[in-house]
C-alpha cells in the first residue's frame, strides 16, 4: 500500500480544488464535479508563495523534463514519477513556413515525447504523481487511444496495477502500444464518449483513479507544461499565435492557464497571444460552435480518421471557445482528407511523421493562412500532439511503394530511370 501524502505538510504549493463556476472550494482530494452547481473542479494555487519560489533561474536548474516546473503542478513530493517527459524540442519550421507563405512558425514536437510519444505523457506523469499521492493502488483511463499508452506505460513503471478502457475500433499501432505493458484492457463496442460514460460509473463502485475521471483536475494541469516550455524555448516569451487540436478542450485551455500563470509570476512579458484550435469535419463540435457564434455546445457522433481526437461530447469546449473568441483566434475543421495531406505535408518539409491529431492541425494551419487568418509576421507556435507510428493505417495507400529490384546494377539503374518518369508525369500532371 502506497502512503497518502497530507499536502500541508509537504511542499505543495497548491491549496485547493475550486469550481470553476461558482468558486466553491474543496480539499485536494479525487474530486471532479462540484457538488453544488456540476461544474468542472480546477486546481488552485498559493501565487504568493509561487512568487518567492519559482525565478527563470530555479527553473533552467532543473530536469530537462515536465518536473523543472514542479511547483506549479499539482503534486507534494519533491519526487515525481520522472520518465523523461517533456522538454521535447521546439523547431524552427523554415521549409513548411515558406510552403505556406509565412514567416516564423515552430513546430512544438510532442511526437517525440517520452516515453509513449504523445503529449499524454505529460498528463499521465503529472496525474500518476499524485494517485501515489493518494493512495491510489489501481489506475485507469477512458481512452481514444494515446492516453491508454501513457497510463499502461507510466503505471508500470511506477508499479500500479492498471486498467485501461478503450474504444473497440482503434488503430493496431494504439493497442498494441497499450497492452505491451500488460495492463488490463477492456475494448468497449461503443464510441469514446460511451467509454467515457462507463469510466463514470466504474469510478464510482471500484475506488480506482481514473486519470481523465477523478483525477482529471490534476492531470489536466500537466497540459500546463506546453505553454511553460514553448515559453521558455522561445527565450522566456510568448509567440504571437498557438494553432493546437481539440478533444476534450482541455490541452487548449491549459496552453492558456500556463501563459498566464508565467505572466502573473513575472517570468514573461505580458501579450495577448491568439489562440486557434484544430477538429477533424467528422467531429467537430467545438468548430461548429465558433462558427455558428453559439456559446453552447451541440455534441455529435464521431466520424474521422482521427480517432485521437474524436471526442463528441467535449467537457471543456465551452472554456476552449471562450478563449479563441476572446484572444482573435479561430477554431476550424478540415476532413480526413486534408488530415492525410496535412501529414504528409510536415514529414516532405520538416522530418517530422506525425499521427491523424498533427496532420489535423497543419492541415488547420494552411487553411487558416490561406484565409488570412495568420499573419505572415506572426510567430506562430504549431503543437505536433502525437506520432504517426501509431495511426499507420491512415496513409497506407497515400505514400507511394518501394522500388522493389534485384540485387544488380542495371535492375537499380531501370527503378530509377522509372521512378524519374513517373516524378515528370506527376509533375506534368500538376502544371496541365
Ligand atoms: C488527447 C489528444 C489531444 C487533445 O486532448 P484534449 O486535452 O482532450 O483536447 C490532442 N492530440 C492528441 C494526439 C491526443 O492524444
Amino acid at each position: 500500500m502506497t502512503q497518502a501524502i497530507d499536502p500541508t505538510q509537504t511542499a505543495a504549493t497548491f491549496t485547493a480544488l475550486k469550481c470553476k463556476e461558482c468558486g466553491a472550494e474543496y480539499e485536494p482530494k479525487a474530486l471532479h464535479v462540484c457538488e453544488y452547481c456540476f461544474g468542472p473542479l480546477e486546481v488552485a494555487y498559493d501565487y504568493s508563495a509561487l512568487s518567492r519560489l519559482v525565478t527563470r533561474q530555479s527553473i533552467e536548474a532543473g530536469p530537462k523534463s515536465i518536473w523543472r516546473y514542479r511547483p506549479l503542478l499539482p503534486v507534494a513530493t519533491n519526487n515525481p514519477i520522472d520518465v523523461g517527459t517533456g522538454f521535447t524540442p521546439l523547431v524552427k519550421a523554415n521549409r513548411l513556413a515558406r510552403r505556406l507563405g509565412i514567416k516564423n512558425l515552430y513546430i512544438k514536437n510532442d511526437a517525440v515525447n517520452m516515453p509513449t510519444l504523445s503529449f499524454k505523457d505529460r498528463v499521465v506523469s503529472v496525474a500518476l504523481t499524485r494517485a501515489r499521492e493518494l493512495g491510489f493502488t489501481t489506475v485507469s483511463c477512458a481512452s481514444t487511444g494515446n492516453l491508454a499508452n501513457s497510463t499502461a506505460a507510466i503505471a508500470a513503471h511506477a508499479g500500479l496495477d492498471c486498467c485501461v478502457f478503450i474504444p473497440s475500433d482503434l488503430e493496431a499501432g494504439k493497442v498494441l502500444g497499450t497492452l505491451i505493458y500488460g495492463p488490463t484492457v477492456i475494448a468497449v463496442h461503443g464510441n469514446y464518449d460511451q467509454v467515457n460514460r462507463l469510466c463514470s460509473e466504474v469510478a464510482n463502485t471500484h475506488g480506482w483513479g481514473f486519470v481523465n475521471i477523478n483525477l482529471r483536475p490534476y492531470y489536466s494541469e500537466g497540459s500546463k507544461t506546453l505553454g511553460y516550455e514553448v515559453a521558455e524555448q522561445l527565450g522566456w516569451q510568448l509567440p504571437d499565435h498557438i494553432v493546437a487540436p481539440l478533444a476534450s478542450g482541455s490541452l487548449f485551455t491549459k496552453i492558456y492557464k500556463g501563459f498566464q500563470e508565467f505572466v502573473k509570476l513575472g517570468l514573461v512579458e505580458d501579450k495577448t497571444v491568439r489562440f486557434s484550435g484544430a477538429q477533424a469535419e467528422g467531429c467537430s463540435p467545438i468548430a461548429q460552435a465558433f462558427r455558428e457564434e453559439r456559446d453552447f455546445i451541440t455534441p455529435v457522433k464521431p466520424n474521422t480518421i482521427a480517432k485521437s481526437i474524436a471526442i463528441g461530447n467535449p467537457a471543456d469546449g465551452v472554456y476552449a471557445l471562450d478563449i479563441a473568441r476572446k484572444t482573435n483566434g479561430n477554431i476550424e475543421s478540415v476532413n480526413d482528407q486534408e488530415v492525410v495531406e496535412g501529414i504528409k505535408l510536415l514529414a516532405e518539409t520538416e522530418g517530422i511523421f506525425t499521427e491523424t491529431a498533427g496532420g489535423t492541425t497543419i492541415a488547420t494551419l494552411k487553411k487558416l493562412v490561406e484565409a488570412g487568418k495568420i499573419d505572415s509576421e506572426e510567430t506562430t507556435v504549431v503543437y505536433i500532439t502525437g506520432n504517426g507510428l501509431k495511426t499507420q493505417e491512415a496513409v497506407q495507400g497515400y505514400i507511394g511503394e518501394p522500388l522493389t529490384i534485384e540485387p544488380k546494377l542495371d535492375s537499380f539503374e531501370r527503378a530509377l530511370e522509372r521512378s524519374r518518369t513517373l516524378d515528370r508525369l506527376e509533375w506534368q500532371q500538376v502544371l496541365v
